[in-house]
């Protein structure tokens, strides 16, 4: 089958009332940039709730694979078109009859060879006539093409209910003949929900606490805290890795990458050994929240899920938070089982790179046996023997950050 255009759905952003026309044409403006970064020539258009791309020259896997990577797009329906003719009128029912008879048939060769009646294909036919100066009414086409699609293919029976073939038929400016449903991510086009800056790590979480969040619609910055020579040049690479992932959704990631050393050094030096994880993270939500609030960011957005780790209780979570003084945190995974996230992290291809052997944290770092239910008073007091230096080595760290913007 050579197609020549595919049809766009969107499902929710049609519900958006007023602001309809801002969300389309978010849509409109990722579904272009990401086909400029594919071969061939696309024109993209956008009527009555659908968005319409007509193609010339295009590898249609690499196209695809593009359109499956906008949010926002719920389905993709590859199709074949048909223009009006010199007079400006659309096929006659006799010749749109053809045109659907040569499809299905280009598109389930198996049609062609005769089934009994157990082995038949169920089909329906389904028509949307905006053109409403066709002389026939949609039911009319359905049923006229639907009898001519019986006649030329015996291993075809009509079924209303349940079709495993849905043929359907748009009579608009042309004629669009689809079957196929290829399904999108769903979500909201980037851009339409604000920003925020996530915590991204080399693990397996805050990827796809990122990716859940861009979904939304989000724009994201990425934060990574690097602490050479304990963690690695690679651990970093991995970081930049995992971004490139996230950013062939969303476009363009900024991450930041601070280090965190001197800092980690400071409190493993001067603070309880087993209350390092929660005080460590503390740091990297207070100079997080800086960063956010710098780039304008609505919130800060992190890979925890809830008593996944120690440091993950209900209660670290909380002794964690309470150093974020104006944005909200937001842990889109935090009630899923590690394999529901690991489920993501594959579908998005981001695991391998995440389970790659190169620590993003330094084992002397990890306490043996850290609190599990910190208490937020105790944790202050603790923090106040840092008083000397950590205001400065914060400073320092914020004002020797790198920034790599990172592409797909
Ligand atoms: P992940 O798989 O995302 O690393 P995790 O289960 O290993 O998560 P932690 O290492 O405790 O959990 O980190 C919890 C969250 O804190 C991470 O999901 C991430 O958002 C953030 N985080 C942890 N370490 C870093 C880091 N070095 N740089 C940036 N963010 C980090
Ligand atoms: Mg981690």
């Amino acid at each position: 089958m050579e197609y020549k255009a595919f049809i766009i759905k969107y499902t929710e952003i049609a519900l958006k009332g007023k602001n309809r026309g801002f969300f389309e044409q978010a849509l409109l403006k990722q579904i272009r940039t990401k086909l400029a970064a594919c071969a061939g020539s696309f024109q993209v258009t956008h009527t009555g709730g659908r968005v319409y791309v007509a193609g010339e020259n295009f590898d249609f896997d690499e196209t695809v694979s593009a359109l499956k990577k906008v949010f926002g797009v719920t389905a993709i329906c590859p199709a074949v078109t048909v223009m009006r003719d010199g007079n400006g009128k659309l096929p006659d029912i006799e010749a749109l009859s053809a045109h659907a008879v040569r499809f299905l048939g280009e598109l389930y060769p198996s049609l062609k060879t005769h089934a009994d009646d157990t082995k038949k294909r169920t089909f329906k036919v389904e028509c949307r006539r905006v053109d409403k100066t066709y002389p026939l009414t949609s039911m009319e086409t359905d049923a006229y093409v639907g009898e001519k699609l019986l006649l030329a293919y015996e291993s075809l029976k009509v079924d209303v209910h349940r079709p495993e073939i849905l043929l359907q038929i748009e009579l608009r400016e042309q004629v669009n003949l689809y079957a196929e449903t290829i399904k999108g991510p769903g979500g909201m086009p980037v851009g339409t929900s604000g920003k925020a800056v996530l915590l991204l790590s080399g693990g397996i979480d805050s990827p796809v606490a990122g990716y859940l969040t861009a979904k939304r619609g989000v724009l994201l910055e990425a934060v990574y805290f690097h602490a050479p020579p304990y963690t690695s040049e690679r651990a970093k690479q991995k970081v930049k890795d995992l971004a490139k992932i996230i950013a062939a959704y969303t476009g363009e990631v900024r991450l930041h990458v601070v280090n965190f050393t001197d800092i980690q050094m400071y409190i493993y030096e001067t603070c309880p050994k087993d209350e390092l994880t929660v005080i460590m993270r503390r740091y990297m939500m207070r100079i997080a929240e800086k960063i956010a609030l710098e780039a304008g960011a609505h919130g800060l957005v992190t890979g925890e899920s809830i008593a996944q780790v120690a440091s993950q209780t209900m209660q670290a979570l909380m002794v964690t938070d309470e150093v974020v003084q104006e944005l909200p945190v937001y842990r889109p995974v935090v009630a899923f089982d590690k394999q529901e996230i690991i489920d993501i992290s594959e579908a998005i291809g981001a695991f391998e790179i995440s389970t790659l052997p190169y620590e993003d944290c330094c084992t002397i770092f990890v306490a043996k046996h850290p609190v599990t239910r910190p208490r937020a008073d105790v944790i202050r007091k603790h923090e106040e023997l840092l008083a000397e230096r950590i205001d400065a080595l914060v400073a320092e760290a914020l004002a020797g950050k790198e920034l790599f913007c990172v592409t797909a």
